[in-house]
């Protein structure tokens, strides 16, 4: 029984729960948004499963890749960050995702552009903002360039103060990614559990020599202390953002 579950899990028919152990049919999970049914554990998901369960079908259209100078560098559109003007239950607003699947969603040069970009496209056509991240912060491989995405991004929503945006961190939001752009949101939205921090539990335990709580950096956590506004279950998501687009509207 055990060979039938691993080789159901490798094929990916099945899925197991990290948070509760119980193996889930996965086309079951996909139509329960990627929520386990028996925990209620939000599984993390790249950015096309974002972009399904988020926009109104067929209305996501993604921004022009930005023309990079090196070579080296990733073309925006198999970046850590998607971009694009999307309509959530007939609201407009230029919506960008992040997916941890690709690089652990690290903020390079190329995923700051695009952030920077899509603040200057929603101020350009005059619509709010909406991002959901999931990243694990700068990515140090690009070195000073990669940290000087935190100021760029920062710098470029001072310029676009007056877009209204609505940030939803997602499990892990952590690194430069939390402590740039991610916290200037107008509205800022948790899924339930998901990690929002800047360095992780072991080295601020290590660092401090002191012993944590158990939900430190957890989204409840965070909002009981003030950080976030508001825990959103994923299915209601959609008509939560939706609600504070027509309300950005009418202001
Ligand atoms: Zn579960």
């Amino acid at each position: 029984m055990t060979e039938i579950l691993d080789i159901a899990k490798k094929d990916g028919r099945w899925t197991e729960c990290p948070s509760c152990s119980e193996i889930i049919i996965t086309a079951k999970l996909r139509d329960n948004l990627w929520v386990c049914p028996h925990c209620d554990h939000h599984f993390r998901i790249g950015s096309e499963d974002r972009l399904a369960i988020t926009c109104d079908e067929g209305s996501f259209v993604e921004m022009e890749p930005v023309p990079l100078r090196s070579e080296e560098q990733t073309p925006v559109s198999e970046e850590a960050v998607k971009g694009g003007r999307a309509l959530i239950m007939g609201q407009q607003c230029i919506l960008g995702v992040m997916d941890f699947t690709f690089k652990g969603g690290s903020m390079g040069v190329a995923a700051g552009q695009a952030i920077v970009d899509m603040m200057h496209g929603a101020q350009r056509k005059g619509l709010p903002f909406v991002i959901f991240c999931a990243s694990g912060g700068v990515r140090v491989q690009e070195g000073i360039w990669g940290l000087l995405q935190m100021l760029r991004t920062v710098h470029a929503r001072t310029q676009t103060i007056n877009v209204p945006m609505i940030t939803v961190f997602t499990d892990p939001t952590t690194g430069g990614v939390s402590a740039s752009f991610a916290g200037l949101a107008d509205i800022m939205i948790a899924e339930p559990g998901a990690k929002i921090g800047f360095a992780g539990p072991r080295v601020i335990e290590a660092t401090m020599s002191c012993t944590l709580p158990p939900d430190f950096q957890d989204a409840s956590r965070l909002m009981t202390n003030g950080f976030i506004d508001m825990v959103v279950h994923r299915n209601r998501m959609r008509e939560t953002i939706a609600f504070f687009l027509k309300w950005f509207c009418q202001t």
